[in-house]
């Protein structure tokens, strides 16, 4: 009898699992257009970084390295500057003068975006970051940081995205440190 329950309980598994298939068959197809076409993403979907501006377009990030201690595999590595009346990057007395992740060590857990006390930093819809060269994977501030404020915001409130094909433009009130590489376009790298 036994055997009996358990070849009844599993017809009605299956046939559980086919009532989904064949509702799917009739549901209207949907396609994808990309890379002809933008990708359809979430608005929750973890991509690259976005480093957050404020109303004023002055950096909310104030190099506390909270997100840093956070981050499991230790992929974020930070540079702390004191800002100065004539040089003046954050709403804070600090701000983060190198900031750098490494996305070929980011598993995009959100820990960072969790962790950060000014909401400086978010996760945007990037995603086309492959490379045959993993040193290209380490993005800097200039490349992560957000459009200034009405510039280039992304469409339908979403969070901006981060340039992709033609590189990002280094802010003009952060250039490149000093001996840095240059910030190369990802469809040229
Ligand atoms: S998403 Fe996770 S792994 Fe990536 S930088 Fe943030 S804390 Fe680190
Ligand atoms: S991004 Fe946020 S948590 Fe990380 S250093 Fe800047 S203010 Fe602190």
């Amino acid at each position: 009898m036994a055997n009996i329950g358990e070849v009844v309980s599993s017809a009605a598994a299956i046939a559980k699992g086919m009532s989904i298939t064949l509702k799917e068959l009739f549901q209207p197809t949907i396609t994808e257009a990309y890379p002809d076409g933008p990708a359809q993403l979430e608005q929750r979907y973890r991509g690259t970084h976005v480093l957050q501006r404020d109303e004023n377009g002055l950096e909310k990030c104030v190099a506390c390295f909270l997100c840093s201690a956070a981050c499991p595999v230790s992929c974020i590595y930070i540079e702390a500057a004191e800002n100065t009346a004539e040089e003046r990057y954050s709403g804070s007395e600090r701000y983060a003068k190198v900031y750098n992740i490494d996305y070929s060590r980011c598993i995009f857990c959100g820990y960072c975006v969790e962790a950060c006390p000014t909401d400086a930093i978010t996760h945007g819809h990037g995603f086309e970051t492959a490379s045959y060269n993993t040193s290209t994977l380490i993005m800097r501030k200039e490349q992560l940081l957000a459009p200034f404020p009405n510039a280039n915001v992304g469409e339908g409130g979403r969070l901006p995205r981060l340039p992709q094909a033609g590189g990002a433009a280094p802010s003009q009130t952060n250039p490149a440190p000093a001996g840095a590489e240059p910030i190369l376009p990802i469809g040229t790298r």
